[in-house]
């Protein structure tokens, strides 16, 4: 596939391209420019001449726009599915579920725009008025992972449209064949040319982006790494940001909690994308009077749990590619060399189906200490730690002691207790007793080196827009 700039396909200015693999057998899926600085610098000024036009275009015909782009991703989320399938290796359905998903997003933030008020404060003196209106930021780089890459993208594309803004995406080298899908998808659908270009590369791309004079805000999801880099690039230019970067979440477990329900919710979401999951429960802290118990649990859902082979079925996918899958096999061998109980899981499947693709099984490591790897840094695998702890007062200051603040999971039959530990945790959402998926209408986002900002529902408009003051003054007439 070619890229996306003002509307059209096009190549890299160079020419180069680089092969996107399918992480179950390393096949190549296609290939894709190797964008550079003057690709970026096309792609942007494509974004700031069509912003002109988009900007001052009423939010009514913005709303219709971005609903039609909605219902095109519905539409044709098999082909986008099928895409994001090849490239990222999660079954196909769930693949699906994303797009679909992602449409509601769309949908959500279009109504938001609907919502959006300047305000006029009654406090001034006859002949003058000051109103409180928003501009549109500006031009946005959105920087991208692989892991949901058309969620993650639509959680800042469908925000920085309704504000009147344009966007120039970079997805993560991995996995940019469902985004670049999905430009057509919206451009088919009746989006001016020019609100959403598509460059690919690697990180050298990613740099020039946010090196660029003219955009006005980076909004990133990835690594705390990357997001740090950023950072410290976009200060040059006093660029507005949204990162929302790694987590590493604890989950706690009361002696009174319902085990069973605890151990599904905790299976579910640790080891949902084979755990390339941002707010994933990464570690569990567990009153002794069940840690056995909870162990017994969480290990037989985890084992029951099948991999989908190349070419076959199954509950997870591969990782995305080795660098991931090293850091799930060099923290379980941390852990078992300083004496963590390997309970199910732990080495890499080999054998048909396996041997060409990044598999590593759902693994539960039981006797976690604080010093292991597993319990403090982030896996973005299939592995989950499990400690057990003399009271709920320590689960929340081992849990607290991380450099990360992105989720955090109670699990109690004790209303006060779970109150009380769910406002304790240092996290920007967190649970109590379930985890359902984080909600399309309320802020998602994470505290300490977990981020900075909040995207979805209103709170993701919000960050799109800048105040601005205006003082008026006339003639009052005698
Ligand atoms: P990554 O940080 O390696 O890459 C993400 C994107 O940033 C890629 O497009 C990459 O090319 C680009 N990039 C890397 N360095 C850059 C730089 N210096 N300047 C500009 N662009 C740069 O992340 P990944 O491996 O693709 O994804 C995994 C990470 O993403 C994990 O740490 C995970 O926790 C995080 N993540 C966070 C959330 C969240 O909402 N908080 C959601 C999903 C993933």
């Amino acid at each position: 596939m070619e890229m996306v700039i003002d509307g059209t396909w096009q190549a890299a200015t160079e020419g180069e391209t680089f092969a996107v693999l399918n992480p179950r057998d390393g096949s190549v899926v296609d290939h894709v420019p190797l964008a550079g600085p003057q690709d970026a610098d096309r792609a942007i000024r494509a974004a700031e001449t069509a912003m002109a036009g988009w900007r001052v275009t009423p939010m009514t015909e913005r709303v219709a726009v971005q609903k039609a782009c909605a219902q095109a991703m519905r539409d044709r989320a098999g082909e986008v599915g099928a895409l994001l399938h090849a490239e990222l290796g999660r079954p196909l359905m769930g693949c699906v579920g994303e797009i679909l998903r992602s449409a509601d997003l769309l949908d959500i933030y279009a109504e938001e725009g609907l919502r959006l008020v300047a305000e006029m404060p009654l406090g001034s003196a006859p002949g003058e008025r000051i109103i409180v209106t928003r501009d549109p930021v500006g031009v946005v780089v959105a920087i991208t992972p692989f892991n949901y890459p058309v969620t993650l993208l639509m959680f800042k594309l469908g925000a920085a449209l309704i504000a009147g803004c344009a966007v120039v995406a970079k997805p993560s080298e991995d996995t940019p064949l469902s985004t670049l899908k999905l430009a057509e998808v919206f451009h088919d659908a009746g989006l001016p040319k020019g609100l959403f270009n598509v460059v690919t590369g690697k990180r050298a791309l990613g740099e020039a982006l946010v090196a660029h004079k003219i955009p006005r805000k980076i909004a990133f999801t990835g690594s705390v790494p990357a997001g740090k880099a950023i950072a410290a690039a976009a200060a040059g230019t006093m660029k507005r940001l949204t990162l929302e970067l790694g987590g590493h979440s604890a989950a706690i477990v009361c002696a009174d909690a319902d085990i069973d329900k605890a151990a599904a919710a905790i299976a579910r979401h640790g080891f949902a994308n084979t755990g390339q999951f941002c707010y994933r429960v990464n570690r569990v802290y567990v009153e002794r009077p069940v840690y056995d118990a909870f162990l017994r649990n969480l290990s037989d859902r985890a084992s029951a749990l099948t991999l989908a082979p190349a070419g076959g079925d199954g509950d997870l996918g591969p990782l995305v590619n080795e660098k991931i899958l090293a850091v799930s096999e060099r923290q379980v061998a941390d852990a078992r060399a300083r004496g963590g109980r390997i309970l199910t899981g732990g080495a890499r499947p080999m054998g048909p189906g396996f041997a060409g693709g990044h598999y590593f099984p759902p693994t539960v490591v039981a006797e976690t200490t604080p010093e292991m790897l597993l319990m403090r840094e982030e896996t973005f695998g299939p592995v989950i730690g499990v400690q057990p702890v003399d009271s709920a007062a320590e689960a929340l200051r081992l849990a607290n002691g991380s450099e990360f603040g992105l989720a955090g999971f109670v699990f109690t039959h004790d209303l006060g207790r779970g109150l009380a530990l769910c406002e304790g945790l240092e996290a920007g959402s967190v649970w109590l007793n379930d985890i359902q998926r984080s909600s399309h209408h309320v802020p998602f986002g994470g505290v300490k080196q977990s981020g900075l900002g909040r995207e979805k529902g209103r709170y993701g408009v919000e960050a799109y827009l800048e105040y601005k003051t205006m003082y008026l003054s006339w003639e009052v007439p005698a």
